[in-house]
């Protein structure tokens, strides 16, 4: 089991805030290598559709994104990491157009959406392809450096080592083990495997199983709010291949609305996520709800109330995949049902990114704090994006130390 030559920086994970991660530790002059489960490409990050939030808006501030955020974490989220969030939103989004990615525009300035919880249009997109156009564009600009990729490491354990952590891994070869002085955790949620457990759908990537948190914990970290699990209130319900499937919020905000069985809104379509499920569940549960053909419980979600330019510009993938499974939601009004989707909480982070493990770093989903127990759409890619970046530059400037 050979140990590998010792790095400044590991990260483990390829979505969207281990590749933020990477390049930024690479940029600030580190040796760095990104392992991750399967491929690089492999990651919930990737199937983000939605967008991501920054406070770009005329009428809006950083200072009003951070009160979404606490009024929607019901004050359960960490305000210190707040700030950080949305003060440094609009600086993030520059840093990605920056290695690459083309937020689609309107007028000129940035097609801002309204998602649910926020009180000002903040959302940007691309397409609804969004995640996948941010993951694509960061995996580039790490490619271009020079750090190593080790693709097909597992990770299963973390141990401190001279100088620094040994990780060690199951790869194809058999097991590995690599030094570095300083570790970024960026390994994802857990709620592929949460569901599976539950027997309930779910809208995440297969490798979203969250040991790297146990192996946090059993290293001596700390984590808070790791029972608060969210659902996206529109997975999808019906035809089968789009159950699990998660309907973008934006459907919602290009005017979409919740119905029951009596075609009544009974709802704020745009409320914050928790409460849009609830009430979902509880129309249901009082009789109001609708089955899917398959006897699945369901809900209406009028689709058919968004323009087809909205459509069109913002929304082209899941029209592409409703029509191809034979249903038309610009004509139809489809089935929805809430679906488990996202880890609100996990390791515990400074502002740095730094667990409460010197040298050990998080970001993304598996860190808490940001969200509290109810993250708001968007701000996951924006968490991503803000804390890869700081955790990337502060275990390089840590290896160096
Ligand atoms: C369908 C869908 C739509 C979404 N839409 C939006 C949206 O519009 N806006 C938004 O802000 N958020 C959205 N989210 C949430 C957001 O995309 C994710 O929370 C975020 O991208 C997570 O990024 P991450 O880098 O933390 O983890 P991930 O992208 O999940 O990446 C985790 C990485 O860690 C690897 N890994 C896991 N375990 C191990 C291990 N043991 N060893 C080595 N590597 C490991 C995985 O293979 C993967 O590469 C959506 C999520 C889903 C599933």
């Amino acid at each position: 089991m050979p140990a590998t030559a010792a790095l400044d920086v590991l990260v483990v994970g390829s979505g969207a805030s281990g590749l933020a991660a990477a390049v930024s530790a690479e940029r600030a002059g580190a040796r760095v290598a990104l392992a991750t489960k399967t491929t690089l490409q492999a990651c919930n990050s990737a199937k983000a559709q939605g967008g991501i939030q920054a406070a770009l808006g005329e009428d809006d501030s950083p200072e009003m994104h951070a009160e979404d955020v606490m009024r929607s974490s019901h004050d359960t989220a960490d305000p210190r990491l707040v700030q950080v969030l949305t003060g440094e939103a609009p600086s993030a989004i520059h840093w990605l157009e920056e290695v690459g990615v083309e937020f689609t525009r309107d007028n000129g300035g940035y097609r801002l959406a309204r998602c649910g919880g926020a009180t000002r249009k903040r959302l940007l997109q691309v397409g609804d392809r969004t995640g996948h156009a941010i993951t694509k564009a960061l995996r580039d600009a790490y490619e271009a450096g020079g750090g190593a990729e080790l693709p097909h490491h597992v990770l299963r354990s973390l141990e401190p080592a001279e100088g620094g952590w040994r990780a060690s891994f199951e790869t194809k070869e058999g097991p590995a083990t690599v030094d570095a002085a300083t570790v970024i955790l960026a390994a994802g949620g857990r709620c592929f495997a949460e569901a599976e457990a539950r027997g309930e759908l779910s809208t995440n990537h297969p490798n979203a199983t969250g040991e790297v948190t146990r192996i946090a914990l059993d290293a001596g970290a700390e984590a808070r709010d790791l029972d608060a699990l969210q659902y996206h209130p529109n997975g999808g319900a019906w035809p089968p291949t789009m159950q699990g499937y998660s309907i973008p919020e934006t459907t919602r905000a290009y005017g979409a609305v919740l119905l029951n069985a009596d075609g009544e809104e009974f709802t704020d379509s745009l409320g914050a996520r928790d409460a849009v499920s609830q009430a979902i569940v509880e129309e249901v549960e009082k009789g109001k709800g609708v089955s899917t053909p398959d006897g699945r419980p369901a809900v209406w979600l009028d689709t058919t109330r968004i323009s087809e330019e909205d459509a069109q510009i913002s929304l082209p993938y899941m029209l592409r995949r409703y029509r191809g499974a034979g249903i038309d939601p610009l004509t139809e009004r489809i089935y929805t049902y809430p679906v488990l989707h996202y880890q609100n909480g996990g390791l515990v982070i400074d502002e740095h990114a730094e667990t409460t493990l010197e040298g050990v770093f998080a970001c993304g989903e598996i860190a808490g704090g940001t969200h509290g127990r109810n993250r708001m759409m968007g701000n996951s890619l924006l968490e991503c994006t803000v804390f890869g970046r700081r955790a990337g530059r502060a275990a390089a400037e840590r290896a160096r130390a």
